[in-house]
């Protein structure tokens, strides 16, 4: 999901532990190595990302006035052509971030000098898809005396990066929204009751940039009931029939890109169910994270889509039958 879009204002204003971090770390030009923003889904961790680097980069005289929209460098960042600033995701039909990526890529512009500016930065907007040995690849990259580098990590949790690389970044946490600031986010987009406000609230755990597109999209509002019904026959676990598994592979797979958008979709609805079910509901939604990206893979890479559902959706329900206790 683009979170790009959103006013990294109000994500400091939601997030002041973050804000507090990066506050410090841009106003006294006190630069390490390596961040790592961390946390939900949907709470601006790109957006607040993209101004953290802007702000790196920006050439302003007073650290404190950075980023300051004006320079050569922020108006490179903002346009996202920065020869300093290197995105680094996963390459098309893959998942999965891949040590050759970090060997090809990376290291030869992290070798060469920056073109113009004081530092060079590599952002990772989906650090959670670097494979172990990509995570071993980049670790090695940040030790070699090549000037200011600087890694940009961004994951929804800690758990998919080894111990060495969160121990080397400085850790940004993201906190879960509060209802009332959830609230008053998504009033902030136009005129949503408390009770609307409140079901969106509960049932995507609080994610605030998919509730907004909920809000806002016919299209979407449609696509999330129908995984809402689906997460319900998993969880209560009556489903399903092999006739059902079948029905609803047909329902999610129009085409490639809507049945990956359906499992980004799924694993929200699942996460707000589970989460709250105590410790066997956080291993159980564990497993179906990686049971989901898994076939997320599978999909990408050419699977045939409707077999892969299915395979799924088996899968699904054993882990959510089986016993955590
Ligand atoms: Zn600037």
């Amino acid at each position: 999901m683009n979170d790009e879009a959103v006013d990294p204002r109000f994500i400091m204003q939601e997030q002041p532990v973050a804000e507090r971090i990066i506050r410090v770390i841009v106003g006294r030009n006190d630069v390490s190595s390596a961040y790592l923003l961390y946390g939900a889904e949907g709470l601006g961790k790109a957006a607040l990302a993209h101004w953290f680097v802007t702000a790196l980069q920006c050439e302003c005289s007073d650290p404190a006035s950075r980023p300051c929209d004006e320079c050569l460098a922020c108006r490179k960042c903002e346009a996202g052509n920065h020869p300093d600033v290197h995105l680094l995701e996963p390459a098309a039909d893959r998942t999965t971030i891949s040590i050759d990526q970090i060997r090809d890529d990376i290291r030869p512009v992290l070798r060469r000098r920056s073109y113009e500016a004081r530092h060079k930065i590599v952002v990772v907007p989906e650090a959670d898809r670097l494979t172990p040995e990509a995570q071993n690849a980049m670790l090695k990259t940040l030790e070699e005396p090549s000037g200011s580098t600087i890694v940009v990590l961004i994951s929804p949790s800690l758990r998919p990066l080894l111990p060495t690389v969160r121990s080397r970044c400085v850790q940004i946490p993201f906190q879960d929204l509060d209802y009332s600031s959830f609230r008053s986010r998504l009033q902030r987009q136009g005129h949503l009751s408390d009770d609307a406000c409140r079901q969106l609230y509960l049932a995507t755990a609080g994610n605030v940039e998919l509730s907004e597109a909920i809000a806002a999209s016919e299209d979407q509002s449609q696509r999330w009931k129908t995984i809402e019904q689906l997460a319900e026959e998993l969880v209560n676990s009556f489903f399903p029939s092999p006739a059902e598994i079948t029905s609803w592979a047909d329902r999610l797979s129009p085409d490639r890109d809507s049945a990956r958008e359906y499992l980004s979709l799924l694993t929200v609805s699942l996460r707000a169910r589970l989460l709250d079910s105590g410790d066997a509901g956080q291993f159980r939604f564990a497993d179906c994270v990686d049971v989901i990206s898994e076939m997320d893979e599978a999909i990408a890479s050419n699977a045939n889509v409707r077999l892969a559902l299915e395979v799924l959706f088996v899968k699904l329900r054993e882990v959510l039958n089986s016993d955590y206790n």
